[in-house]
């Protein structure tokens, strides 16, 4: 068979459809393979049923970064509503704001710190842990065993499936700690949600290129590999080499759906269950994301998120332990001599990216590859 694209693009995820859409712009050929029915991968979002709420498919995701010239590039497929990410979470029955900030604080332990007396209240509580190297250390090193117990260990041990001290402490310091009111999720400069959800901004993004969706790369993987130059795969490295050195560890999650007759379910987007015994570690109510719209009265939905043992075939999170890393660098060094396949993403790199990371990420490898 002929060479008939320059690129073939194994998953319109992010990353996938960032790649396509600069290959596609530099006068390249492109084709765009995708196994689901729908392109956005784990970004997807799609309006509910007849109630106009446009519902997450895969969990949340608030687009946010500090990075301009990324915010500049993705501004150019989408417009953003100025939601502004904030999170509760329910402990034992009572509702704090997360990260943990001065409200959360003094809501925990019943007391009314000023900023400034924040570091002296912690100096009997802050464990001096020099070089903490689990999650676990690296959290009662900044708030204490208190604030550890309540918010952190009961929801890592269910988001993650293991003690947290098997786990990176960079994982916890996703989460900013403030001394002050500042109750938003995020500390990026830009942030919001696509006004019409994220399906609208993949299909700009992938405007003119070639797609098919419900095409599984592996049911016909010589015939894809001999129809371009080179395959831009951005599934899961170890599926691509046939788990030669053993599966990567992925933790996954599962989600329930219910729609309910009233406005309101829980007044926010976003709701953590600290509590080991409750199986959920949140509940999203979609409607909230975006403020701007007027939805019809009387109904809303609600999505629980229940986290689950992770396989290739549904990867959501990379658990970067120290057996896996090292598995993965396995793939990463085989993945490198590749002359003709460009791996990128979340699963393809084992990395557990935030979307404005992806977006730099396909960014820059386009820029080389196209140089
Ligand atoms: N985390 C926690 N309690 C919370 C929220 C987060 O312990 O209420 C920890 C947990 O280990 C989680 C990590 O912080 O995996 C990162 O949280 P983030 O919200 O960034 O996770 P994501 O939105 O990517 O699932």
């Amino acid at each position: 068979m002929d060479k008939i694209y320059d690129y073939i693009v194994v998953g319109s995820g992010l990353w996938g459809s960032v790649f396509a859409q600069q290959a596609h712009e530099n006068g390249r050929s492109v084709l765009v393979i995708e196994k689901r029915k729908h392109l956005g991968g784990n970004c997807y979002s799609y309006d509910f049923e007849d109630t106009g709420i446009n519902v997450h498919k895969y969990g949340t995701h608030v687009f946010h970064t500090s990075n301009k010239f990324v915010w500049n590039y993705i501004n150019r497929f989408t417009e953003f509503n100025s939601y502004q990410h904030k999170v509760l979470t329910q402990y034992k029955n009572k509702m704090y704001s997360m990260p943990i900030n001065l409200g959360t604080i003094n809501n925990f332990y019943n007391i009314n710190l000023k900023p400034f007396e924040v570091s002296n209240f912690f100096e009997g509580k802050i464990e001096d842990i020099t070089n903490p190297n689990n999650l676990e250390e690296k959290a009662i090193s900044l708030i204490g065993r208190e604030l550890y117990n309540a918010f952190i260990k009961g929801y890592t041990k269910k988001q993650w499936g293991c003690s947290p001290k098997e786990l990176p402490s960079d994982i916890i310091t996703r989460l900013p700690i403030r001394y002050s009111y500042n109750d938003l999720y995020f500390n990026d400069l830009y942030q919001g949600i696509p006004i019409n959800g994220y399906a609208p901004m993949f299909n700009k993004l992938l405007e003119g290129i070639h797609i098919k969706l419900e095409v599984d790369f592996f049911c016909d993987r010589g015939y894809w590999e001999k129809a371009c130059s080179c395959i831009v795969y951005t599934g899961p490295i170890d599926r691509f080499y046939n788990y030669k050195f053993g599966r990567l560890g992925w933790r996954s999650v599962d989600f329930e759906y219910t729609t309910y007759d009233i406005d309101d379910y829980q007044g926010n987007s976003v709701i953590n269950y600290a509590d080991e015994d409750i199986p959920y570690s949140r509940i999203h109510e979609p409607k909230h994301l975006h403020p701007e719209r007027r939805f019809p009265d009387g109904r809303t939905v609600i999505v629980k998120e229940y986290p689950c043992k992770g396989s290739s075939e549904s990867p959501f999170y990379p658990i970067n332990s120290n057996d896996n890393k090292k598995c993965y660098k396995r793939y990463h060094d085989l993945a490198s001599s590749e002359k003709r396949v460009i791996f990128g993403g979340r699963l393809a790199e084992y990395k557990y990216y935030d979307m404005d990371q992806v977006i730099d990420s396909a960014l820059k490898c386009a820029e080389k590859c196209m140089m």
